[in-house]
């Protein structure tokens, strides 16, 4: 059996994550026992709830354990299967967290079709940010032509779908994005009508210009301060769909909340989601995204590094906002 190369957790962070929380290991990888299958690891993804899952706090989604493997979506090819459902040479999708390979039960892979879009593709709009974005934007924003979509972190994998959505469903849509590249990318490369960078002084002004017509929907990926000056420009029975709050992820006090009064007066529907409840919506999203991206309708980007030994750097840099697109990990060279 391989060598497999793992990162695990070490230590809990206190506030932002830094290298001497992981720790790099190495394990010949176990024998396979009936129905489970040998992946080897191509790309795996960094996302922004591997933050709180190095906490041990309350949450929606189990802390790692001291000493374990980090958690991670990955596409993989199987190198070896007991099991009928995966062949060898098979491309897959699944929770094959920070290591070059690894062993589990077949049925905790989903097959992925490389004819539909390339493997890093499936990290990204086919993956888990271009699920949260279909269910979150189109399912519980239902976005109607004309109304106006501000979508914070637009730059970023959920973001950049989400306003892509948006659009093609007809609405204005602003984003939320650090920084002037990002908000040139946002507008002149995805289509967004318009881009507000949140680190500029006037930032305030330049979101209520952006929306004379005030925000019917609100994607929120970024909360804190963003969504404090997002917050009196909701309209009536706006819509504020919580999909993240990034902002917050480091925090080590409690920070203030908005002003609830807003939300009484203007009936806003608030709906948190957590798209592990809606595996049933899934396909469709799949299908639909597939289709806009193979039309060319939807466009994305990648923020690729290679080699597992920078997970960490890459993970503490996409808390910092150095990742510009889709950051994920190169282990191998796929397809
Ligand atoms: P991104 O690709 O958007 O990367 C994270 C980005 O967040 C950074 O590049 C940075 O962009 C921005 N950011 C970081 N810190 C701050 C800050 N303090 N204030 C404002 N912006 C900040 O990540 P994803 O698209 O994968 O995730 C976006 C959000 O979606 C996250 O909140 C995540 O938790 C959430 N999510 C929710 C899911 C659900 O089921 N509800 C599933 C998946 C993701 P910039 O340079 O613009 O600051």
């Amino acid at each position: 059996m391989p060598k497999n190369q793992m990162i695990l957790l070490k230590r809990r962070p206190t506030g932002m994550p830094c290298d001497e929380d992981f720790e790099r290991s190495e394990q010949t990888t176990p024998e396979l026992s009936e129905g489970e299958a040998l992946v080897k690891t191509l790309y795996l993804s960094l996302d922004p709830y591997m933050r709180g899952i190095m906490d041990q706090k309350e949450s929606y989604i189990p802390s790692v354990n001291l000493g374990e493997v980090m958690r991670g979506h990955v596409v993989g090819v199987v190198v070896q299967s007991r099991a009928a459902t995966l062949d060898p040479g098979d491309h897959v999708h699944g929770m094959g967290g920070w290591q070059a390979y690894s062993v589990g039960p077949a049925s905790t892979w989903r097959k992925i079709d490389t004819m539909l879009a390339p493997l890093p593709a499936w990290l990204g709009p086919l993956g888990l940010p271009g699920w949260t974005a279909h269910v979150g934007l189109m399912d519980l924003g239902s976005p109607k032509p004309g109304e106006t979509v501000v979508v914070s972190s637009a730059a970023g994998a959920v973001g950049t779908v989400a306003g892509q959505l948006a659009r093609i469903a007809g609405c204005r849509v602003v984003g939320i994005a650090g920084g002037s590249d990002k908000c040139r990318y946002v507008v002149d490369e995805l289509g967004f009508h318009a881009c507000v960078d949140y680190k500029a002084p006037d930032f305030d002004r330049a979101l209520a210009a952006a929306v004379p017509s005030g925000i019917d929907i609100n994607f929120e990926n970024v909360g804190g301060s963003v969504l404090d000056t997002i917050w009196p420009l909701m309209n009536r029975h706006s819509r504020l769909v919580v999909s993240g709050l990034i902002a917050q992820y480091n925090q080590t006090a409690p920070c203030p909340g908005p002003d609830l009064t807003v939300l009484l007066r203007n009936r806003i529907n608030i709906r948190g989601f957590i798209i592990s409840e809606h595996l049933a919506q899934i396909p469709n999203a799949v299908q639909q995204v597939g289709r806009l991206l193979r039309d060319g309708q939807i466009k994305t980007r990648e923020d690729i590094v290679d080699g597992l030994d920078k997970a960490p750097a890459a993970f503490i840099g996409m808390l910092n906002g150095r990742n510009f697109g889709k950051l994920m990990v190169r282990l191998a060279e796929g397809q």
